[in-house]
């Protein structure tokens, strides 16, 4: 037999325990408990297995792929920076949440979605949906501040597009949330707005991907609040949950 490297090893290994813990998970109708109530630890092995090249496709584990950006220097984000804000919540949530970029009080903080924005980020999955910060993971297209809070350049997105995708991969999620039009339209690489991305369900590396407006859209525009909650309704349906009515 071909001799298997360390590396291989470890990943074969890690799918390995990944499969053990779907099955175990799995209940007596074949479903994953999570599917049929919180949304928490069953996931598909897919998750451990690698499609993201690089550096971060090295990464076996959520601290790994930390470990592995370091002190970052691999933009021109870095220099402007207090914290880098890496994402936070659960490492095998079936729900990931997916923002811009920190702004000041998440650079300030090392958290993602603690300002103003964060708080009704937070009120949408305690009060809507009933979960805790805690059951769902939460991270940003880019983890360093873009200075003035304004939009992150192509560069600035590539560097870091390899580090989100193999967070999600590692994570292995049913469902991603884009929260606005940059997160939408840099993740599925597309320019339509997010007026008419929001609400469909589009297909981002085999996880599927729910766009919906940014919460701080939504505190200019607190009149949209009711589609985006009709797209967490989606979500949660998604995710064999039962949306309470309001
Ligand atoms: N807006 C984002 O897109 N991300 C954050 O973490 C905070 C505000």
């Amino acid at each position: 037999m071909r001799p298997v490297a360390s590396q291989e090893r470890t990943a074969l290994a890690s799918a390995l325990r990944a499969w053990a813990e779907y099955h175990r998970d799995l209940g007596e109708a074949g479903v994953p408990r999570a599917v049929r109530g919180s949304v928490t630890t069953a996931r598909p092995p897919a998750a451990a297995l690698a499609t993201v090249g690089g550096e971060a496709g090295g990464a076996n584990s959520l601290e790994e792929l930390r470990e592995i950006l370091g002190d970052c220097r691999r933009c021109k984000l870095a220099p402007g920076r207090t914290n880098l804000v890496y994402g936070v919540g659960n490492p095998a949530a079936r729900l990931v949440f997916v923002g811009e970029g920190p702004g000041h009080d998440e650079d300030l903080r090392g958290e993602p979605f603690v300002g103003r924005a964060g708080q009704l980020l937070t009120e949408i999955i305690t009060k809507g949906m009933q979960l805790r910060r805690e059951d769902v993971y939460i991270c940003n297209v880019v983890k360093c501040r873009p200075p003035g809070n304004r939009n992150p350049e192509p560069d600035e997105v590539e560097a870091c597009e390899p580090f989100l995708r193999r967070q999600i991969e590692l994570i292995g999620p049913q469902v991603v949330v884009a929260l606005g039009k940059f997160a939408a339209q840099t993740l599925l690489r597309s320019k339509t707005p997010i007026t008419r991305l929001r609400g469909q369900w589009f297909d981002f590396h085999g996880v599927q991907l729910m766009p919906t407006f940014h919460p701080a859209y939504l505190l200019r525009n607190p009149g949209d609040k009711r589609l985006v909650w009709e797209d967490i309704q989606q979500v949660m349906r998604a995710l064999g949950m039962e949306p309470r009515r309001r």
